[in-house]
């Protein structure tokens, strides 16, 4: 006979004991001690972080606990020579300076007191000297912000300074379109329309979570993912690497202020008044620009920022399978910040560490060992463009394609009091809500909603209403390379704020100085009721992926969603890809097919014996392997490194999702574009790869071939 522990399913105790073991009050302290002090990517405070977590696993009673390190490169700011650092100035007709932006955040709560907070800049920006007598004002610095200018304006921005605000995509699009449209320099302030809710004159940190005048944004803007020296290849030591010149490095110097400053420099500015569409809640009139206003006559940037080769640290905690350690539940959060990071991300890691820590107990007591190895990750480098997790893939990513089951994110825990939010990827819809129905609301003044899952129905829900929405992923944090270069199935939820009645372009303090302790604990989650609440739903979806008999995958929820996209993309470009040739209706027999496929798995899999070992095994060989069958390893057209053909960031917004990215890429703006034919040829090989690999992916559900 089987032995039962080889056949057992889920056990439903083990779901309450780690929903009722996870405390909020050891999350608190973990998140005190994790925000106490700046650590920043390839830093002794890291470095220092990442022993402390390998440490606190092995005593946690994880079964291994180890450091990956990779030699990679950063981009840090001058500090020491105050007339060297990134400045921005504004001269007047006699070459005086008038304006200058501030060099550092000033201290507005004691706790901000530290030693190496670094000042404001964008990782990555190109170094230089440069000067215009134009600024231009650029809204969010988007492609249709651009067409806009083009369209309503004269405005030439060829060799000028933009300006543009935060917001709505990427910053390192922002950043590439103004190098693309001619800028040699440009400066993203924050406006009080997009961080804090009644503008100017808004309630701010540090008696609020709104962004104060002096607070400003730090981020990269580098475009693509990994250390850029070693694109496709894990950079180790004996890994070759490209010259910073080929390395597809910003090409223009960029820097991040505050709105105070702001302010005054919008003030300077000349020219037409913008349309209300493009004005933000200063008490200021927002112009397009153009030479400055009389008498001030030039801008200037001057940035010092430098790239290093330092050392990043990923640092895992294993928890050994029972029946099947050779398959992995991976929980992952990144561990740098750009200064305190109390809320980004350093209140993912404090939840992380206390699911590893009731999980490694558990194990420590013998009450429960899991089915599958689950394994904690802690990524170096995220801010810089997801380095640390990417190099890791990179390094193992055959024994990740044929191991691994899910990839669980938790970047930031809380950035809200109000809901739920996630993102993900089809496969992991049911294992999301199923376990999000087991949680109880964090919120205790509210009696009717129960549960996390019935708080984030009402909250977000899907179109139908139907479901709590589950958005596309796009990048932005370290769930993107396990999508696109291996095809795990993935997904990120948080805790947010209410974004139906707040339309904020990110919670208002983000990547600034004042993301403290403090305000997290005052704040925004007092109490860490909703710290807990993420941990407790991170937990028992990790649990259920790596517990259960069979993975908690539901094939028809990915077929269901290929539908969805068909039709969207129908709607986005059907007329236009019939009209020249596509046999459109193609899309739909595969999709349709692959349906057939999943509904006849399906019925296969409620058949089958759960008392027999090998089909177990079977089906869920074929479950972990479905999504990986929408990789095509020769990578997107034009992207060689995004794999995926129904999922990857936006090629003009690296924070959006984009499903049939090789479509929307190659139609994006074809008919106006100086290359139509080359470009339709490209989209009509694609549709074919297209049509082929779905019918690849549907033929994995089935027996013999
Ligand atoms: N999470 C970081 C940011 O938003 C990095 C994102 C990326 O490089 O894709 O700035
Ligand atoms: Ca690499
Ligand atoms: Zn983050
Ligand atoms: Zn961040």
């Amino acid at each position: 006979g089987i032995p039962d522990a080889i056949v057992q399913d889920g056990d439903p105790e083990v779901t309450a004991e780690i929903i009722n073991q996870i405390n909020s009050e050891n999350i608190r302290r973990y998140l005190q001690e994790l925000s106490e002090n700046p650590h920043l990517a390839g830093t002794d405070a890291d470095y220092k972080q990442a022993k402390e977590l390998q440490e606190f696993w092995t005593s946690a009673g994880l079964d291994e606990a180890f450091i990956t390190p990779y030699d990679i490169l950063l981009s840090y700011p001058e500090t020491q020579n105050e007339s060297m650092m990134n400045q921005i100035f504004v001269y007047n007709s006699s070459d005086q300076e008038v304006w200058k932006s501030a060099l550092y955040e000033p201290i507005l709560d004691p706790s901000e007191n530290k030693s190496n907070v670094v000042p404001p800049f964008n990782a990555y920006s190109a170094p230089g000297d440069v000067s215009s007598t134009d600024l231009v004002y650029v809204n969010y610095g988007r492609v249709e912000d651009y067409r806009w200018l083009a369209q309503n304006t004269s405005i030439n921005i060829t060799g000028k300074i933009v300006l543009a605000r935060y917001g709505k995509i990427f910053r390192g699009d922002k950043a590439h379109q103004a190098y693309l449209h001619g800028a040699k320099g440009i400066i993203i302030y924050s406006d009080p329309a997009d961080y804090a809710v009644d503008g100017e004159t808004s309630q701010v940190y540090p008696r609020d979570w709104w962004l104060p005048e002096s607070g400003t944004q730090r981020g990269t803007i580098l475009l693509g993912s990994g250390d850029p020296l070693t694109p496709g290849y894990p950079a180790t030591e004996h890994a070759y690497r490209l010259n910073e010149s080929e390395a597809g490095l910003p090409k223009i110097p960029s820097h991040p202020i505050g709105y105070g400053v702001a302010k005054t420099l919008i003030g300077y500015m000349d020219g037409v008044e913008v349309p209300n569409s493009w004005k933000g809640a200063l008490n200021v009139t927002y112009r397009y620009g153009g030479p400055l206003k009389d008498p001030y006559k030039s801008v200037r940037i001057r940035i010092s920022t430098k790239n290093e080769k330092r050392t990043t640290y990923n640092v895992f905690g294993v928890i050994q399978g029972r029946v099947e350690p050779d398959r992995y539940v991976l929980l992952g959060n990144h561990r740098d910040a750009w200064v305190f990071g109390a809320i980004d991300p350093s209140s993912g890691t404090a939840v992380m560490k206390e699911v590893s820590r009731v999980m490694g107990n558990m194990v420590k007591t013998g009450k429960w060992r899991p089915r599958r190895t689950i394994i904690f990750c802690s990524w170096g480098a995220e801010e810089y463009g997801l380095i640390g997790s990417t190099e890791w893939i990179e390094q193992y990513v055959k024994n990740l394609a044929s191991r691994a089951v899910a990839y669980l994110n938790v970047d930031i825990a809380v950035q809200g009091n109000y809901s739920l939010r996630s993102l993900g990827t089809p496969l992991l819809n049911s294992v999301i809500y199923d376990s999000t129905k087991k949680i109880p609301n964090p919120d205790d003044q509210d009696t009717v909603k129960k549960t996390v899952y019935d708080k984030w129905l009402v909250s977000f829900p899907n179109t139908e209403k139907t479901l709590p929405r589950i958005a596309d992923m796009g990048s932005g944090s370290d769930y993107a390379p396990f999508i696109k270069r291996v095809g795990l199935p993935c997904l990120d939820i948080r805790y947010t704020y209410n974004s139906n009645k707040y339309k904020l372009s990110s919670y208002p303090l983000y990547h600034s100085k004042y993301e403290t302790f403090k305000v997290v604990d005052e704040i925004m989650d007092r109490g860490f009721k909703r710290h807990r609440a993420v941990g407790q739903a991170w937990g028992e979806i990790a649990r259920s992926l790596a517990d259960s008999l069979l993975i908690p995958f539901r094939v028809q929820d990915y077929a269901q969603k290929l539908e969805e996209l068909v039709k969207q993309l129908d709607s986005d470009f059907g007329t236009l890809m019939r009209k020249n040739g596509i046999q459109f209706d193609l899309l739909y027999n595969v999709s349709s097919l692959f349906t057939k496929e999943t509904d006849a798995f399906q019925k296969f899999v409620d058949s089958v014996d759960k008392r027999d070992p090998f089909a177990i095994r079977k089906i869920n060989d074929q479950l972990m392997q479905l999504e990986r069958a929408f990789i095509d390893p020769q990578g997107l057209p034009g992207r060689p490194l995004a794999r995926h053909v129904l999922f990857a960031e936006s090629s003009v917004n690296t924070y959006a999702g984009s499903s049939f990215p090789g479509l929307a890429d190659g139609m994006f703006e074809i008919e106006s574009s100086p290359d139509e034919a080359s470009r339709w040829e490209i989209v009509k090989k694609h549709f074919t790869v297209i049509l082929y690999t779905i019918e690849s992916a549907a033929s994995t559900l089935r027996d013999v071939h």
